[in-house]
């Protein structure tokens, strides 16, 4: 028997856990907060990331420890790795945490992204020209920490020490790849998947058929470089814009995401099981789709759950958490034969939920 322990007790984590428990895996959680998404499935222990004695607490008698958000400080990853093996491998949160590095990571793979800078007002700008997205390097997710800026005022009076300015692209379509590797080096991917977002959060992925060869090829390739360059373990996504035919990669995250929900229902094997399998090297599952997908998130608020369960096919998840403003409470995901149904039965949603 097994026992993983994960940094971080959020809903991803949640469905870490959901999906280790019939593979006989046992589960240990550290998070600072005490009221947690997994909180009320495993041991959790509530300490301070940096707290190191703790951290030694945790690791005592793990197999392994994997992390479910990529701003676990690095530092307690490199600590733990005394103790037991940590995976994905700590250089993997160390290109994800600072945007700027992550795309000049990006670039030395020869993986095309928005033009980028980090450097103001000494003309290392003009090529990006105006308007363009103002980020801040680190701890940005969902949005949050991003602006788009006018003129090159605007970005005076915005920018800190901790930004990098981005090409703004007028994209078509956002499209993201989720990649697995075993220990041994083995690679799966499941099919891109297009998500759109609401005020910088994810509302929707669809699973669609609309998605070439040729794309999800070069996708696949992408991820396959940055996976061996970092000798990874686990699941990695990449968010790419899709723009005349080409992929631009926005950014990556060293866990499961948001964007693979839909793989519990939608696929044979799930990112979660997926990854656990990797990081305790067992054999990888299909990442085959069983059919046209669509993951709704539910955010702020939960609708009517009656009204969400009279939709035939309905799979809902709810993460246990209280509803706050831009708080991801939960997930609905959708296995159907063809788009038209598809759509039908996001159209039912979207009477419930609005912002759907
Ligand atoms: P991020 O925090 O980088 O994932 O950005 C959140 C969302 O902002 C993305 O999903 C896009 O919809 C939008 N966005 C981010 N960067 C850019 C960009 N360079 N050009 C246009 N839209 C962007």
């Amino acid at each position: 028997m097994k026992t993983i322990g994960v940094l971080g007790a959020g809903q991803l984590g949640r469905m870490l856990a959901l999906a280790g428990y019939p593979l006989g895996l046992r589960f240990r959680f550290l998070d600072p907060a005490s009221d947690s998404p997994a909180s009320l499935l495993a041991n959790h222990l509530t300490f301070d990331y940096a707290d190191t004695s703790a951290l030694e607490k945790f690791a005592d008698g793990l197999d392994v420890v994997t992390y479910e958000f990529e701003n676990v400080p690095v530092d307690t990853v490199r600590y733990l790795e005394k103790f037991v093996p940590v995976y994905p491998p700590a250089i993997a949160l160390e290109k994800a945490q600072d945007r700027f590095v992550e795309k000049s990571f990006f670039c030395e793979l020869g993986i095309p992204t928005p033009k980028f800078s980090n450097g103001f007002g000494n003309g290392q700008t003009d090529e990006i020209g105006f308007p363009a997205v103002l980020k801040t390097r680190r701890m940005g997710y969902d949005g949050k920490g991003q602006s788009i800026v006018h003129s090159q005022a605007e970005l005076v009076a915005e920018k800190t020490d901790d930004s990098i300015l981005e090409e703004f692209i007028s994209f078509e379509r956002e499209l993201s790849i989720i990649g697995v590797r075993s220990k041994s080096g083995e690679i799966k991917f499941y099919p891109l998947v297009e998500n759109h977002h609401h005020e910088g959060i994810l509302r929707l992925s669809l699973v669609t058929e609309d998605v070439s060869s040729q794309l999800q090829q070069q996708a696949e390739e992408y991820a396959k470089a940055v996976m061996n360059k970092l000798n990874y373990v686990g699941v990695l996504t990449i968010e790419f814009f899709e723009k005349d035919g080409q992929l631009l990669a926005n950014e990556m995250a060293p866990r499961v995401h948001n964007s693979g929900h839909w793989t519990i229902e939608g696929a044979v094997t799930s990112q979660f099981e997926n990854h656990l399998r990797a990081v305790i090297d067992a054999p990888l599952g299909s990442t085959n789709p069983l059919g046209v997908c669509a993951m709704v998130n539910l955010v702020g608020t939960i609708p009517d759950v009656k009204s969400i369960l009279n939709i035939e096919g309905a799979h809902l998840h709810l993460y246990d958490k209280a509803p706050r403003a831009k708080r991801k409470l939960g997930h609905i995901t959708f296995v159907e034969k063809d788009m038209k149904t598809l759509q039908r039965k996001l159209d039912l949603i979207k009477e419930i939920d609005d912002v759907s």
